[in-house]
C-alpha cells in the first residue's frame, strides 16, 4: 500500500477511535502498515498516512513492532525540546518540531487489552508525531509560520526533482 504524500486531504482528516477489535480487517490494516513502514523505511507510521481515518499506529525503534489502537497521551513532563523531524508523509524535508521528552501513553492493543506505555527520547517524540497524524497534523502545521514557508518551498523542490 502506498503511503500518501502532503498535500493529500486525508493526511489533514482526524481518524475516528477503533470500536472492533480483533478482527481480520483490524489484523490486516496493521500487517499492511508494518509493510508499509519497514519498506520505506520509518520508525513509525499511522493509519491516516495509507488513507484509512481509523486511530491505530505502529512503529518499531528497534525493538520489535508495536500496534496502538485508540492511544493518547495521558500526562507529558519535562522541558520540551526542539528537534528535526523527518516524515514519510513529507518526504525529503526535516522540520524542527517542539515536543514533550517524556510521556505517558494509553492505548489498546489489537485484541482490545489495555496498554500502558511510559515513553522518553526517540519513543516519545515517535508517539507524539504518530498522535499528531491521528488529529491531522504535520510536522510543518508544527512549525512557524516562517519555517514553515521555507519547509513547503524546500518539499516543492524536491518534489519537482524527483518528480
Ligand atoms: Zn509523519
Amino acid at each position: 500500500m502506498e503511503i500518501l504524500a502532503h498535500p493529500n486531504p486525508a493526511l489533514k482528516q482526524r481518524a475516528q477511535d477503533v470500536e472492533h477489535f480483533g478482527d481480520r480487517e483490524l489484523k490486516s490494516l496493521v500487517t499492511t502498515m508494518a509493510r508499509a513502514m519497514y519498506d520505506a523505511p520509518g520508525v513509525g507510521l499511522a493509519a491516516t498516512q495509507v488513507g484509512v481515518l481509523k486511530r491505530v499506529i505502529v512503529y518499531d525503534i528497534d525493538e520489535g513492532l508495536v500496534a496502538l489502537c485508540n492511544p493518547r497521551i495521558v500526562e507529558s513532563s519535562g522541558e520540551t525540546e526542539f528537534f528535526e523531524e523527518g516524515c514519510l508523509s513529507l518526504p525529503g524535508i526535516e522540520v524542527s518540531v517542539e515536543r514533550a521528552p517524556s510521556l505517558t501513553c494509553e492505548a489498546c492493543d489489537i485484541d482490545g487489552s489495555p496498554v500502558i506505555i511510559q515513553a522518553e527520547g526517540l519513543l516519545a517524540r515517535v508517539l507524539q508525531h504518530e498522535l499528531d497524524h491521528l488529529d491531522g497534523v504535520l510536522i510543518i502545521d508544527r512549525a512557524t509560520p516562517e519555517e514553515r514557508r521555507a519547509a513547503i518551498r524546500r518539499y516543492n523542490e524536491v518534489v519537482h526533482t524527483f518528480g
